[in-house]
């Protein structure tokens, strides 16, 4: 391992400044997961240390909303820097930790340099309104004021994006984090953090919590009347936890949680750019992405054509350890990933779906490999339907109505990504109408950026991330009337 990479391998957390181990001394081991090697120890933090994280997030807090906007944006602008100065750095930690390719990786890190930069220019745009006078003389006004401090917790499918995507507009805002890295990937918010300390970001104003499990964390998080917001992106099931445990004490919630995507390819479609944008979103990050296409829904005319085709196209990727050159795809997270996805495969086909190819972990590359699989003729009728597989696997049904289609895409409780690949325009306007869905890219499914509003309706979530709404989520309206 090179030297700067070892460098920014941190195994101890950053809480006002300072560099901690936990108060108990405990410590976890963070593993790779393309070989099963222990990579670090970083502490193994409870409730004690997260309220004193808290608390120092609360006293920094105060004077980083002191400076001005401009000020802020220039730190946020010089973190955006170091993180691009150390951007194969950071990419070659977060594929130890998670094991996607390194491509994947410069991809992940990029965005959140695109993320940082984004968010220091909307700090300089938070305006308020100056009202119509409700009596004759009033002076009444709004203004946006941070929310205060803020709780980040993240999960290990993108543990460099997320970090930025959530604490770079809570900074532009004026607010200070306590951010808990999800268990199996620490390190790169540990690294960001590093290079948040080095780019000016104030003793304090951001704070990491490592633990082995998010319970005990999670709790004080939720339950600390100091912290008045809580921005959240994991399963749907911890989301609704997360979501009762803040119920006492009334905190701003953003929740970017499950989803179940439907991939719907129209008889009328370009096969060869359906077939591109499956392979790319189905299997992006290896199949773990909570907008990754879940359900590939395929006309008739043209459903024996897209498997081969799909067939065809998975040929060309390979599986192996992220950081070799030839791997276009790396592991699963850990064994219970690999268990899940594994039954869920083995229960399709005990329910009558076709398996096309793949189906099995792969031990000769790693014990966290799972091949490339796809499953045809699956029906709404299985488990897999309502499920979210989190893994390299394409479940493909047969539809034969347009009507159909849609029906059977928003039969879910979730409601994050959509896909459609269709050249009949009428159907888009009827598809951008009727998906129950935040987000729905049509003859695309690679469309996430800083400037795009992420987030989903029913079970998948409450509020947006990115784009010019993502600072809302940390600012409070405040009204003010000066009677004449
Ligand atoms: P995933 O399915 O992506 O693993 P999780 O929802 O389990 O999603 O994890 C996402 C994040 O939530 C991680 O940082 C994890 O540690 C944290 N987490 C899991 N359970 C809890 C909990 N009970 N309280 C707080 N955080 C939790």
């Amino acid at each position: 391992m090179n030297k700067e990479v070892t460098e920014f391998i941190k195994d101890k957390t950053l809480i006002n400044g300072q560099w901690l181990e936990a108060i108990s001394g405990k410590k976890y081991p963070v593993f790779n997961p393309a070989t099963g090697e222990q990579i670090v120890l970083v502490p193994d933090m409870g409730q004690a240390d997260t309220r004193l994280a808290i608390e120092k997030a609360e006293q920094a807090q105060k004077l980083w909303l002191k400076q001005t906007a401009k000020q802020r944006s220039i730190i946020l602008k010089r973190w955006a820097q170091l993180v691009e100065a150390h951007l194969e750095t950071l990419a070659t930690i977060l594929t130890l930790e998670q094991g996607k390719s390194l491509a994947e990786a410069k991809g992940e890190v990029t965005s959140s340099i695109n993320y940082i930069d984004w968010f220091a220019n909307e700090a300089m745009r938070v305006n308020g309104d100056v009202l119509p006078p409700s009596a004759a003389g009033n002076f009444e006004f709004v203004k946006k004021r941070a929310v205060g401090v803020v709780a980040a917790i993240t999960p290990w499918n993108f543990p460099n994006s997320m970090i930025a995507r959530k604490v770079a507009p809570a900074l532009a805002a004026g607010c200070s984090v306590v951010i808990k890295p999800a268990e199996d990937t620490p390190l790169s918010a540990l690294a960001l953090a590093a290079l948040a300390e080095q780019a000016g970001i104030p003793a304090g104003v951001l704070n990491v919590i490592t633990a082995s499990s998010g319970h005990e964390v999670g709790q004080e998080l939720c339950a600390n009347p100091i912290v008045r917001k809580l921005s959240f992106t994991g399963s749907t099931e911890v989301g609704k936890i997360l979501s009762r445990q803040c119920a006492d004490t009334v905190k701003k919630l953003s929740l970017e949680l499950g989803g179940n995507a439907p991939f719907m390819v129209f008889d009328d479609a370009d096969l060869d750019a359906a077939v591109q944008g499956a392979i790319a979103i189905k299997f992006y990050n290896s199949g773990q992405t909570c907008i990754c296409a879940n359900r590939l829904l395929v006309q008739d005319g043209i459903y024996e054509a897209f498997i081969v085709k799909l067939q065809e196209a998975l040929g060309k990727l390979r599986l192996g350890n992220g950081l070799q050159p030839d791997s276009t795809h790396g592991p699963l997270i850990n064994e219970k990933a690999i268990q899940k996805v594994d039954s869920i495969v083995n229960q399709a086909i005990e329910q009558g779906a076709r398996l096309v190819q793949g189906g099995s972990y792969l031990p000769e590359i790693g014990k966290q490999f799972f091949n490339f699989t796809i499953l045809a003729d699956v029906t709404p009728e299985m488990d897999v339907f309502k499920t979210e597989i989190f893994g390299p696997v394409a479940a493909v049904y047969r539809f034969k109505s347009e009507e159909e289609a849609i029906r059977l895409a928003n039969s879910t409780n979730y409601g994050l990504a959509a896909y459609a690949y269709t050249e009949d325009k009428g159907r888009i306007f009827r598809l951008s109408d009727q998906m129950e869905y935040g987000m729905l890219g049509i003859n695309t499914a690679r469309f996430v950026s800083e400037t795009v509003p992420f987030g989903g309706v029913k079970e998948s979530g409450i509020g947006r991330e990115g784009s010019v709404h993502g600072i809302d989520e940390f600012l409070e309206m405040h009204y003010v009337c000066i009677k004449n």
